[in-house]
């Protein structure tokens, strides 16, 4: 099981403590302004914070992925934008750090990781979110190189990136015809709409186009159809962060009500002394803390190399991210009329909580891992209680002989292919 050691432990207080000095005093303005908060991204740069991203075989500083998600953790209690931040840009790189080769490695994780460039993971598309096996942007030879020809959708970063992991079709239908490419993010063909969000302020969503941009034959990562694989695996090692930024967004949303429950008086006693308000709050703190043991959990397996990594890191996800949402949504409750106004930082939390329901795989789609990790679970083993199975005497099979389509698995081939599904999909 997982426990933050001593060294975790310091980490995690410093980090504490430099968000509360460096971002809490700018998230108003942040949120305001709604603009790249490019000052905040150079401090995380200067004081070494972005290197956590990383290990020391990339230049970076991490130590594990336990100690990434305490210190995402501490970002998304002040800030959900400035998580985003520092977890985009692990986003970007672990596709780099996964299947690149020490030089594409040292060409592009280094100056991410050092703040000197900006990067973007665009695997969605207009038609292609929860099924990136479907997506339609095309990569052709051409020449020494490729071209690359279509469009993408909700993507982070997109027009400030300098540069862009983009997934493209490079061979027939389905997840096996898939590549992963970088491009420069000044490259002629590339032009970006801007798509303002609910949530996150500041943070950059767009839409990009590639109207035959040329990538040299580096530009690939990994083996030609080898896309597929490397976003999910990405994703595997990801997914904790969300739910780190989960735990946090809910964790500081708590912080927040409690503080105020304690000073505000109603009937003539502290809002906390009512019994109504005292259940509501224990229960978001106990929901919050089971949230984080998954989060630490699925980081733990990532960092052991755990295959049920995939199943974890996506019920962490889920589990987190709608905690998150109702925990944040009852802390603008217990503020009241308060929790309504901008001036609260509770109601933005609120906002930036949605979107952890929605990105890297929305979660009707972690449920769907899920539920394949525990279909492949029970066809590898003996039923616990043979004798209550269907078939056995006096119990039913069921009506009518069984789909072959749909015997032993609860998905269909065109699901298989949904984001988080992948043929080394362990249990
Ligand atoms: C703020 C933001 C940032 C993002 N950043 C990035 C990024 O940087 N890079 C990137 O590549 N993408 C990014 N995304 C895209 C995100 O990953 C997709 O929006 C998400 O995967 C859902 O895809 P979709 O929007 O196309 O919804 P759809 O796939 O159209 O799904 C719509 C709804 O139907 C549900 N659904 C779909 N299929 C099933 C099914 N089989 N069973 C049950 N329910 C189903 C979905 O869960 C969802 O609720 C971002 C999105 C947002 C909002």
């Amino acid at each position: 099981m997982w426990r933050l050691t001593e060294g975790q432990r310091r980490q995690r207080d410093e980090v504490r403590q430099w968000v509360l000095e460096h971002v809490r005093p700018l998230v108003h303005e942040l949120d305001e302004r709604g603009e790249y908060p490019f000052k905040v991204h150079k401090l995380l740069a200067r004081d070494g914070l972005l290197a956590l991203a990383a290990p020391p075989r990339d230049g970076g500083k991490a130590e594990s992925e336990v100690s990434w998600c305490a210190y995402v953790e501490e970002l998304a209690k002040v800030s959900g934008t400035v998580s985003l931040m520092a977890a985009y840009v692990k986003l970007a790189a672990l596709p780099i750090m996964l299947a690149g080769t020490p030089d594409q490695r040292r060409r592009w994780v280094g100056p991410l990781i050092r703040g000197e460039i900006l990067g973007s993971y665009a695997l969605s598309e207009p038609h292609a979110g929860s099924d990136p096996g479907s997506l339609q942007t095309r990569a052709e030879p051409d020449g020494d190189g490729w071209v690359i020809i279509g469009e993408k959708r909700f993507i982070g970063n997109a027009g400030l990136s300098d540069i862009y992991v983009v997934f493209a079709r490079t061979g027939g239908e389905g997840a096996h015809g898939l590549s992963a490419f970088v491009l420069d993010g000044d490259a002629p063909g590339l032009t970006v709409e801007r798509l303002p969000t609910m949530g996150m302020p500041g943070w950059q969503l767009g839409a990009p186009r590639f109207d035959g941009v040329h990538v040299d034959r580096d530009a690939l990562l990994g083996d030609v159809g080898d896309g597929f694989k490397i976003a999910m695996r990405t994703f595997d090692r990801s997914r904790p962060t969300v739910a780190a930024q989960a735990v946090g967004l809910g964790q500081g949303a708590i912080d927040i009500a409690l503080d105020y429950a304690l000073r505000r008086h109603t009937f003539g006693s502290p809002l906390l002394g009512h019994e109504g308000i005292q259940f509501k709050l224990a229960g978001m703190e106990a929901d919050v803390a089971a949230a984080r043991a998954l989060a630490f959990q699925a980081a733990t397996f990532v960092d052991e190399g755990d295959e049920r990594m995939t199943k974890l890191a996506s019920m962490a996800k889920l589990v987190a991210s709608d905690t998150a949402m109702r925990v944040t949504t009852e802390a603008v409750q217990i503020l009241g009329g308060n929790g309504y106004l901008r001036q609260f930082p509770v109601e933005r939390m609120m906002r930036d909580a949605k979107v952890l329901q929605i990105y890297e795989g929305a979660n009707e789609i972690q449920r769907l891992v899920i539920a394949r990790a525990m279909s492949h679970q029970a066809q590898a083993r003996e039923a616990i209680w043979p004798d209550c199975m269907p078939g056995s005497p006096g119990v039913a099979t069921g009506l009518g002989p069984p789909s072959e389509e749909a015997e032993g698995d609860v998905q269909t081939g065109h699901e298989a292919e949904s984001q988080g599904q992948h043929a080394a999909s362990p249990a």
